[in-house]
């Protein structure tokens, strides 16, 4: 049987064995279809069962999340953690409080995330959790004590040389912090390696709260100025105004680029002359308002469109850094008609199929969230370096060791999209070269 053939029928398989679950599915079959390229090429990676083993995780935790809340009412969340891959290093993996989460999604944000992590270079293996909480509109008192009850139950199955969690969507500098303090209290040890995203007076790193956002913008722009082009001048779409959409936001305007819309699950707001950066992070992290409060308090030229849908505005340069499946076919449609001609994904997997096929099929420059992306966790593995040497970097070294992954990062995906006959094709040069690294440690491991 074809290679091609084993693939396609290995796929069918992993759907029915994850029923249920179209999201992880999704993940599967962009990664398997680029893996037909390298196992034409380098059949020895399908020998002992590495492809199956890669798409199982090694072990799947679900577990109670009881709490109680202002009113004395019981509340039963359901937490998640999924350690998928533990070749390279500790699992390694943020922790996403969304009432849309579910095991199918936790499984496809882990199995993105041995790729990514794979590509950082840094020594860490792939995971992720989280659970359906739904963080908005509860009280600090209320947040605390379902942290403390999420820790409860995960803190037997993490730690340093174990698993590392660290913030997503929903779970940010606050969350992090009640999360540690209950791992403290139930291990009676400060082991900061335990967790990253930490507060900068208890061992938290400088540059982790802007990494994802800055080193999504330092990867488009080498994947720019390989097309001759850079973010001076460019209009920009980023679309969310969370920790990834505002840290991207401020980096492409310190290089000269104009941020024109920015936007959240209610709607977008467009910004012509640019995004206020200070005011915006007052509305956002210091009040945790909505983007409409931002329009309405950024004066003129700001309009809010409720409802409205944020790829609609005219730019050059895309940037999703909200959520998964976030622009679709139609959207991505209308940015190419509209001029855009580069895409670089902040969020994970916010193009869906269509839209990142008909990128690729327009000759538009796209660059991938395992790549992009990846500058988040990159200074994550740089805080745990930080923590297991008791050090503190300065901002401007830990930028510009952030900096340096992502432009490897980059020359990576480029060069072994060339090394494959794909040049230009980043989707295939990021699955292939995060692919690789991980398959030789699990071949040199064992069948485990
Ligand atoms: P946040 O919770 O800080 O922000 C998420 C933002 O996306 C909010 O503005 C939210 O708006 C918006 N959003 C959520 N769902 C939708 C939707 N359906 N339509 C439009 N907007 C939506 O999360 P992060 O910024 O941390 O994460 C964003 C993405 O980046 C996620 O895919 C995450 O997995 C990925 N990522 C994050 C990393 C990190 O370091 N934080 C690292 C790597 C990837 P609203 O408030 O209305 O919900």
């Amino acid at each position: 049987m074809s290679i091609d053939q084993q693939i396609s029928d290995y796929y069918g398989k992993l759907q029915m064995r994850n029923a249920g679950e179209p999201e992880f599915h999704q993940a599967l079959a962009e990664v398997l279809d680029s893996l037909k390229i390298v196992l034409n090429k380098d059949p020895h990676y399908a020998d002992y069962g590495l492809i199956e083993r890669l798409c199982e995780p090694e072990r799947q935790l679900v577990f109670r999340v009881p709490w109680v809340d202002d009113n004395g009412q019981i509340q039963v969340n359901r937490g998640f953690r999924v350690q998928f891959n533990s070749a390279l290093g500790p699992y390694k993996g943020g922790l996403r409080f969304h009432p849309s989460v579910n095991l199918g999604i936790i499984k496809f944000l882990g199995f993105e995330q041995i790729f990514k992590n794979s590509l950082t270079g840094l020594p860490i293996g792939g995971a992720k959790g989280g659970s359906d909480f739904d963080p908005k509109g509860k009280s600090d008192a209320e947040i605390m004590r379902f942290c403390q009850s999420f820790m409860t139950e995960l803190h037997t199955h993490i730690g340093e040389y174990r698993d590392v969690p660290a913030g997503d969507i929903g779970v940010g500098a606050r969350e992090i912090g009640y999360l540690f303090g209950q791992y403290r209290r139930l291990e009676n040890s400060h082991e900061s390696g335990v967790i990253t995203g930490k507060g900068l007076k208890w061992g938290g790193s400088l540059v982790r709260t802007e990494a994802t956002g800055y080193g999504l913008v330092y990867l488009a722009s080498e994947m720019m100025q390989t097309h001759g082009e850079t973010f001076e001048g460019s209009k920009v779409i980023v679309s969310g105004s969370g920790n990834v959409a505002i840290y991207a936001a401020e980096k492409v305007q310190q290089l000269g680029g104009v941020v024109v819309a920015m936007s959240d699950s209610s709607g977008y707001v467009t910004t012509p002359n640019g995004v206020d950066i200070e005011l915006l992070k007052d509305v956002k992290e210091v009040r945790r308002g909505r983007i409409s409060t931002y329009a309405a308090e950024a004066g003129e030229g700001v309009e809010y469109h409720r409802d409205g849908n944020v790829w609609e505005v005219q730019a050059d340069v895309a940037l999703p850094c909200a959520t998964q499946n976030e622009l679709d076919g139609d959207d991505a449609k209308l940015l190419v008609d509209n001029g855009v001609r580069y895409v670089a994904e902040g969020a994970n997997m916010p193009c869906t199929p269509a839209a990142a096929h008909y990128f690729q099929q327009k000759g538009i420059a796209f660059a991938p969230g395992k790549a992009a992306n990846a500058g988040g966790v990159a200074t994550s593995a740089l805080e745990m370096q930080q923590n297991a040497s008791r050090d503190s970097w300065s901002f401007e070294y830990t930028d510009q060791r952030l900096h340096e992954i992502m432009s490897n990062i980059f020359k990576t995906v480029d060069s072994t999209a060339k090394e494959y006959d794909m040049e230009g094709d980043y989707v295939a040069g990021a699955n292939i070269a995060g692919f690789k690294k991980v398959a030789d440690a699990m071949l040199a491991q064992g069948v485990i």
